[in-house]
């Protein structure tokens, strides 16, 4: 732990190579020294075979290393003689990069094409601003001939005064932030995460793991299993057990405790692991000062300043309000809801996305009179059919829908838990304003980036000014080499937990393990857990048709019913399974929709078979599973182009 505590010159990682001070290294991109250095672009030229265009990429990949950092070793975790030399630039106080080639994807090949490019046999390889200086011996002849110092005050006499307190500081510790912190210390780094909740207007406030765990993913799918035990105690009936109906009832605070117990038992063990992989976590507010230098402010106000060579932003988004009267001193939003200390009674839920939809389920589920209130569509960006037949089930289920209208005002009319609050609203269509009376008005229109208050200005960081999202590229660096972002504050990213997860981790191995793969944001499957699920992989039907034209996508559809729902009989037919294929790609695969109960489970197996090319052929081919739902999609035959029947009438 901390044995590469930065001393010294940040190492950035888009810096330019820099000019030589001593003619006495080769400089591995300007010429062969002798045939012993080799350079990338030579070997490009020179080679025609596959193989040896191979090899030059991976040269051009030892040379970015090479380029991009100050001090490069090339070493192997298990090598005594590497570990020496990093012990030595420790000593110096000096950072450096390492690539571990036992641990790095490729390594065997890297390390033949570190051979090509430099003629050393045998790890450690040393480079000092872009200067070969050699493998263990030479760096220490070097050493002690002061010729490495020279090279490192090429930049200055301050070049070794300078301190970082980190290697890497990450600002959120939710889904993203948190996973890339664990995956930094694996390769030594001394790492830090701020994590600090800014209290809700209604001053709700919780532990450490970020949204998912406290106000998202977590009491959402708990809450949602609260709602589908009330559909099962009802079909259970039908399959034999008796109950008197006065015995059922449902109590909020005992759920509520319920899930925020489990949800404790989660921030606890998230310190324990961060405790444990030796990442320094602070409850505090992180803000940039100024270049490589964060501003720590506790919930008592104290302030410390700590300095990192690199930052990872992973603040992700808090709930928008609608900033009319009335809204942030009556209004609750879903940062509110999982934790309130009382069951919410009549509510009206505002806004008709994800959490809209999802929280609007489950409270009905639990017995609640639940009014959504939608402004335009269902589930924007979703395959509307999808999103249309959602809300067709969440409205034969109990749940009110007031479409095309805007709350304008909310007022409280009673006070209590819950009170009674009057909402006027407009229509967007025209100009008819209408009332109603909930106990409880839940916002869900929307998130907003927390990237205005972090200073991001200070160390010209730039976002979209209009969403206040982080742009950056495929590698989620932003325009400012040493800071990085991830999760939800990324733009036009999706928002989702494990998609910040996997760009976190696969960040910190690129940054530290000389790992190339980068996060793939293509076919991500999503969830959503209205009453009736909603699992989705690839194009919605709309957006294929935009892309490939109607003659090119031959869609394959289906009405099913589950066989537990065929005793209770109930919802016949209304559970939806569709695929979307590409005619012109050998039909493969590239929108997956299910509409029915475990949508999340079923998603997730099609999901990794759309990821390695499922074409329709594959499909039919594939053997069902009976009597489960996702058999259907074995044995999809009617296209929607033929306006064949889809009802199933039976197994
Ligand atoms: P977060 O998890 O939001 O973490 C950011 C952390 O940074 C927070 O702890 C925040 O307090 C902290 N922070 C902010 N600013 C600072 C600062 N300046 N200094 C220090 N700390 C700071 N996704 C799914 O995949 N599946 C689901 O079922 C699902 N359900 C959801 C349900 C709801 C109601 C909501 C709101 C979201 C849901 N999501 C779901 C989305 C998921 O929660 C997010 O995509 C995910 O949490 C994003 O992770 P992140 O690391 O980007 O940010
Ligand atoms: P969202 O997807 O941005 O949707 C916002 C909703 O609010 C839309 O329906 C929008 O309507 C409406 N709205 C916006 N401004 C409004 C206004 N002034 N008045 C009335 N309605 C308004 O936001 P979200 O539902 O909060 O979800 C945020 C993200 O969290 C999602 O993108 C998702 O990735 C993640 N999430 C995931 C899950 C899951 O995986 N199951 C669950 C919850 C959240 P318009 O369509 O008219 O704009």
């Amino acid at each position: 732990m901390g044995s590469s505590v930065r001393k010294g010159r940040a190492v950035q990682q888009a810096e330019p190579p820099r000019r030589a001070a001593k003619e006495d290294f080769h400089q591995v991109t300007q010429n062969t020294n002798n045939g012993r250095a080799i350079t990338a672009s030579r070997t490009e030229d020179s080679t025609k075979s596959s193989t040896k265009s191979k090899d030059a990429e991976l040269i051009l990949q030892i040379q970015s290393y090479i380029d991009k950092n100050t001090v490069v070793i090339f070493s192997n975790t298990t090598c005594s003689l590497s570990t020496e030399v990093k012990e030595l630039f420790k000593s110096m106080k000096v950072p450096y990069f390492s690539l571990e080639l036992d641990q790095t994807e490729n390594g065997q090949k890297l390390q033949e094409a570190l051979y090509q490019l430099t003629l050393e046999t045998s790890v450690p390889v040393v480079f000092v601003q872009q200067q070969q200086i050699g493998d263990y011996s030479k760096t220490l002849k070097a050493h002690e001939e002061g010729k490495l110092q020279k090279l490192l005050e090429m930049n200055g006499p301050n070049h070794l005064q300078e301190s970082y307190d980190y290697d890497l500081i990450v600002i959120g510790g939710g889904s993203g932030g948190l996973a890339a912190a664990k995956e930094a210390v694996k390769y030594d780094k001394k790492v830090m995460v701020l994590d600090y909740v800014t209290p809700t207007p209604l001053g709700t406030s919780w532990g450490l793991g970020g949204t998912c765990v406290n106000v998202g993913c977590i009491p959402k799918k708990l809450m949602h299993q609260a709602a589908l035990l009330g559909q099962a105690l009802k079909d259970s009936r039908k399959f034999g057990w008796q109950f008197t109906e006065e015995a059922v009832k449902h109590s909020w605070e005992t759920m509520t405790e319920a899930v925020q117990n489990y949800i404790g038992s989660l921030n606890w063990g998230y310190r324990v692991a961060l405790r444990d992989n030796k990442v320094t976590y602070e409850n505090a507010y992180g803000e940039f000062v100024g270049p490589h230098t964060i501003k720590a402010t506790n919930a008592k106000g104290k302030e410390k300043l700590y300095t990192a060579e690199k930052f990872i932003i992973a603040t992700g988004e808090r709930p928008r309000y609608l900033n009319i009267p009335g809204d942030k001193e009556y209004c609750i939003s879903s940062d509110d809801l999982f934790s309130l200390p009382y069951c919410p009674g009549k509510t009206l839920v505002v806004g008709a996305s994800y959490v809209a939809l999802e929280c609007a389920g489950f409270l009905a589920g639990i017995g609640l009179d639940v009014t959504v209130m939608v402004r335009s569509i269902l589930l924007r960006g979703f395959d509307q059919e999808m999103a249309n037949k959602i809300g067709e089930y969440m409205e034969e289920h109990g749940i009110k829908f007031i479409k095309q209208f805007v709350p304008t005002k909310v007022e409280q009319i009673e006070e209590g838990t819950p009170g009674k609050l009057k909402v006027i609203a407009k229509s967007t269509t025209g100009s008819q304003t209408i009332e109603g009376e909930y106990n409880t008005v839940l916002l869900a229109v929307g998130r907003d980036a927390c990237t205005r208050k972090i200073g991001l200005d200070k160390v010209g960081v730039k976002i979209n000014k209009i969403s206040g999202k982080i742009p950056a590229n495929d590698e989620e660096q932003t325009n400012v080499p040493y800071i990085y972002a991830i999760g939800d504050v990324l733009e036009d990213k999706l928002e989702l937990t494990p998609v910040a997860i996997q760009a976190g981790r696969l960040l910190t191995q690129r940054l530290y393990a000389g790992a190339t793969l980068k996060c793939d944001y293509v076919n991500v499957p999503t969830t959503v857990f209205t009453p009736m699920e909603y699992g989705a992989c690839g194009f919605s039907e709309e957006r294929a048709l935009e892309k490939f034209g109607e003659d090119n996508i031959e869609v394959y559809h289906s009405f099913f019913w589950p066989l537990e729902w065929t005793v209770p009989g109930r919802d016949n037919n209304k559970c939806y399974a569709k695929i979307i294929c590409n005619i012109q790609d050998n039909k493969r695969v590239i929108g997956f929709h299910v509409l029915g109960p475990n949508a999340g489970e079923v998603t997730q197996g099609f999901a990794a078979a759309i990821k390695c090319g499922l074409t329709k052929e594959q499909l039919d081919s594939t053997i069902g599973i009976h009597p489960v739902c996702a058999e259907i999609f074995t044995t999809l035959s009617v296209t929607k182009r033929s306006g064949g029947n889809i009802i199933q009438s039976g197994c």
